[in-house]
């Protein structure tokens, strides 16, 4: 029989009603509790590392999951990490960078209703993860939830309330859970050829700017000044204003001089971008050499960025970092 850790950090999944609102407070052997079936199919430990609301997960609580799963690692053919939904889409992505290339599947999940409702989607969550987790053709980082497996790096909250609230994004579905079936749409467990890597560092110094129309580039120069990266959430497929007065130009042209790295994204969430259609992308991409998400994911793109420059500051180890897949993050090749 398999054996699965469970590393609880919060979430609504553990929440209970409190007086200030829903409130993560059960263990991680109170939710256990609830999944007596996963007994027919698995063993589990239990570990609580934290009990948090996401919204208060930071990237030290990644390295501390991450740091966790690399511990106990030897001892389990599995893991199963509970979490809250709000920036989980974040924290799947942080640990695709920072468990690379794993034979043992590391799922996170969590829920929409607290595991102890009578109405709630906590406990088919939790067992499916747990059943995923304990599948031999398993592997990697993913996200499960709702009956879906998602990459770690494609998936998205794109529903703050129905239970079907992540989606993949620019990629398929790894699998499907139905009941006690595992449906694999992508079954290629046998390609995975790299060694397993943990990695211990990240750079949290990322700032994002989405851009709306008739900003100008003045909030860029403060960003530029306190961080060591910066992501452009511009429009469509992608590009920068360069109208007279905006300044956005010169900006992008300090910031470069100055060794930082600025990633262009989209605030489109389907298709991703593509900077050289336009001549108000294609001239700055390649004047400066800026970086561009393509297909990759807003949160995949800020904690890869997060973990490249974790790792260097140089600008041609940057890039190639940058558009190297990992965890099926990036298709297209540049
Ligand atoms: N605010 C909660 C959290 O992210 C929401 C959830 O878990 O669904 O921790």
């Amino acid at each position: 029989m398999k054996h699965i850790l469970l590393i609880a950090t919060g979430g609504t999944i553990a929440s209970k009603r409190s007086d200030s609102g829903l409130k993560p407070l059960m263990s991680s052997e109170e939710l256990l509790s609830y999944v007596p079936d996963i007994k027919t199919f698995c063993q589990v430990d239990t570990l609580q590392l934290f009990n948090l609301d996401s919204t208060n997960i930071q990237p030290g609580h990644w390295l501390a999951i991450a740091s966790a799963v690399e511990k106990h690692y030897e001892d389990y053919d599995g893991f199963v990490i509970c979490h809250g939904t709000d920036t989980m889409a974040y924290s799947a992505a942080a640990l695709s960078y920072l468990i690379q290339n794993s034979p043992k599947p590391v799922v996170i999940t969590g829920s929409q209703k607290p595991i102890d409702m009578e109405i709630t989607d906590a406990r088919t969550n939790l067992s499916d993860s747990l059943r995923f987790a304990a599948c031999e053709k398993a592997y990697g980082v993913s996200l499960v939830f709702d009956g879906k497996v998602i990459a770690g790096t494609r998936a998205k909250k794109e529903r703050t309330k129905s239970y079907n609230a992540f989606s993949s994004i620019n990629f398929p579905y790894i699998a499907s859970i139905q009941e006690d079936h595992i449906l694999f749409y992508l079954d290629d467990k046998m390609l995975l050829k790299e060694p397993l890597t943990f990695y211990r560092h990240l750079n949290s110094s990322v700032g994002l700017l989405k851009l709306i129309p008739s900003m100008d580039a003045s909030v860029l120069d403060y960003m530029a000044e306190h961080y060591d990266g910066v992501i452009i959430e511009s429009f469509g497929v992608g590009g920068l204003p360069n109208y007279d007065t905006c300044g956005y130009y010169d900006a992008v042209k300090k910031w470069i001089s100055q060794g930082k790295t600025v990633v262009m994204t989209t605030q489109v969430t389907n298709e991703g971008s593509n900077m050289s259609v336009y001549e108000v992308g294609r001239s700055i991409k390649y004047e400066f050499g800026l970086l561009e998400s393509y297909d990759m994911t807003l949160e995949a793109t800020v904690t890869k960025l997060m973990w490249i420059l974790g790792q260097t500051k140089e600008r041609e180890r940057v890039r190639e970092f940058f558009y190297r897949t990992v965890n099926r993050d990036i298709l297209w090749k540049v």
